[in-house]
């Protein structure tokens, strides 16, 4: 996994790749999710994700950071167990990369 911005190697952090050059991100779920495309070239078996750019995670600019106060955070949507259930609201601090939920 390399930075879209950079290229320097990502390191895996929770549900996210995180750039040590740069500090870009990566959410993992989301690309689980197939916004990436997948291409198999067939004989030599290499496995092409394109389509990256698309996988910026959208910014809350009112989401309020409850460990260092920064307003703005990066912010992605799961459904739990239930569809009856609410979906929950992860959030990353854009500052501090403090990670917390919202119900
Ligand atoms: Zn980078
Ligand atoms: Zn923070």
């Amino acid at each position: 996994m390399f930075c879209d911005k950079c290229s320097s190697l990502m390191s895996s952090s929770g549900d996210y790749y995180v750039c040590s050059s740069c500090g870009n991100r990566k959410n993992k779920s989301k690309m689980e999710a197939g916004s990436g495309r997948i291409v198999n070239r067939g004989v030599a078996k290499q496995v092409v994700i394109i389509d990256e750019e698309k996988n910026a995670e959208p910014l809350d600019s009112d989401a309020v950071c409850p460990k260092c106060r920064h307003v703005g955070a990066y912010f992605l949507l799961k459904q739990t167990r239930s569809a009856d259930e609410p979906e929950t609201k992860f959030y990353t601090c854009e500052s501090c990369s403090h990670r917390w939920r919202e119900y």
